[in-house]
């Protein structure tokens, strides 16, 4: 008798945002990844059906940890992650609590919840096989963000769980590192796109960063504090600038430090932190105001943080630049600003003069690289997921695996 394994997306599988997917095999059921969008208002996914074990984190991003509290709240249930993972995520967790206070969203889980989460989830380490009973799960690395797994699990059937996944080394961690497996669960959120040559990019950025420093300018740059932050600081790290850093980004930076198996080159990185200022208190902005040539910031979407104080300063100047590093979702006063020259926050609308120019510095893999990750996993199935535009690359994937494109909240087998 084949044994077949079951599959339900609770959400995530036809969108970037509130991933979370059930898998049933034989009498064990477990939930990879849990999270939530955070768009105005956030969205969440279906709830989790009763009776998972255990839940598989991939990384921190709110898409796929935003819920993660909620898996923990019955008596039973346990997550498992890297132990890096879960130091950040409960960064980013405890900072959304905060925003939807802020912005009077109701509260998807409490503060006892988050707390009681973080006790119950197992930190692995980098490469590591987590046993439950008559089953192996193998952790291996999706590049994307340090602390990034991907897990194999080994029951009736082989299946990878890709989570998000970069197959290519940027100066803060290196390529995903696929295992073979009978059916490979594949994100798609570059699905029919593919990203600029990376040491192309980056000459391009460390370019205009120096025409802008060369003709007194200063250049704003808003960065994601998990990861995005750290790869600027090490793209610019032979530059010779004075690089200040603000937000969330600095305890991200110890937090690195601390677990350097996640990082690809720890005394680069260390050395590239050490050499940016970090702003401690309030009156060092005034003097990062002054001082830097380049600031880099969250929030990496213009949405709150420290960069709005920057951005209203340094605004007027025509001398100076905005350089965007990081994707602006929709509904974002980046994108807004990208769109249509102004932002608005505080109530009051801004047109600003500065210079704005964007930059690819994408953590996921390409379309291309999706392709080649398939190959190298050589699956008989591949589930497409985390994408709106997954025919893309499921037309190319058919010559190859069988392809499925499945809707949240429905149920397959394989
Ligand atoms: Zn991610
Ligand atoms: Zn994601």
């Amino acid at each position: 008798m084949v044994l077949l394994v079951e599959l339900q997306f609770l959400g995530g599988a036809e969108q970037v945002g509130s991933l979370g997917m059930v898998l049933k095999d034989g009498t064990h059921k477990v939930l990879f990844d849990y999270g939530m969008t955070p768009s105005d208002p956030p969205e969440y996914p279906m709830p989790i059906p009763p009776g998972v074990e255990y839940c598989f984190l991939s990384h921190c991003h709110l898409d796929h940890s935003g819920m993660a509290p909620v898996t923990t709240r019955g008596p039973h249930t346990q997550m498992v992650t890297t132990e890096l993972t879960r130091v950040i995520a409960e960064l980013l967790l405890m900072d959304s609590l905060k925003i939807a206070r802020a912005e009077r969203y109701p509260e998807p889980f409490t503060y006892k919840e988050l707390k009681n989460w973080m006790t119950r989830t197992v930190g692995m380490r980098r490469e590591e096989t987590f046993r439950l009973k008559g089953v192996e799960v193998d952790l291996t690395s999706a590049g994307h963000v340090p602390g990034a797994a991907m897990y194999r699990w080994r029951g009736s059937k082989d299946l990878l769980f890709t989570g998000d996944v970069h197959t290519r080394p940027t100066h803060l961690v290196g390529g995903a590192t696929p295992l073979e497996a009978e059916i490979l669960v594949m994100e798609s959120t570059y699905a029919g796109r593919e990203h600029p040559d990376r040491a192309e990019e980056d000459e391009r950025f460390r370019k205009e960063v120096e025409s802008v420093v060369g003709q007194g300018g200063q250049v704003i740059v808003p960065a994601f504090a998990v990861g995005r932050t750290q790869e600027i600081l090490m793209t610019l790290a032979e530059c010779n600038y004075d690089i200040w850093v603000d937000g969330m980004g600095r305890a991200v930076n110890e937090m690195y430090l601390d677990n350097p198996s996640h990082i690809r080159d720890p005394k680069a990185l260390r050395k590239a932190i050490d050499a940016a200022y970090i702003v401690e208190e309030p009156y060092d902005r005034e003097v990062a105001l002054s001082e830097a040539e380049v600031i880099v910031t969250t929030g990496g979407m213009l949405d709150g943080g420290p960069v709005l104080h920057y951005l209203k300063a340094l605004h007027k100047n025509p001398k100076n630049a905005m350089f965007m590093v990081g994707f602006q979702v929709e509904g974002s006063n980046g994108r807004q600003l990208l769109d249509s020259g102004a932002i608005t926050f505080d109530d009051r609308t801004l047109r600003p003069k500065l210079q704005i120019k964007t930059f690819d510095f994408s953590s996921h893999a390409g379309h291309s690289d999706l392709v080649s990750l398939a190959r190298a996993v050589r699956p008989k199935t591949v589930v497409l997921m985390h994408g709106d535009n997954r025919e893309a690359l499921a037309s190319e994937l058919r010559k190859e695996f069988d392809v499925k494109i499945p809707l949240n909240g429905e149920t397959f087998s394989l």
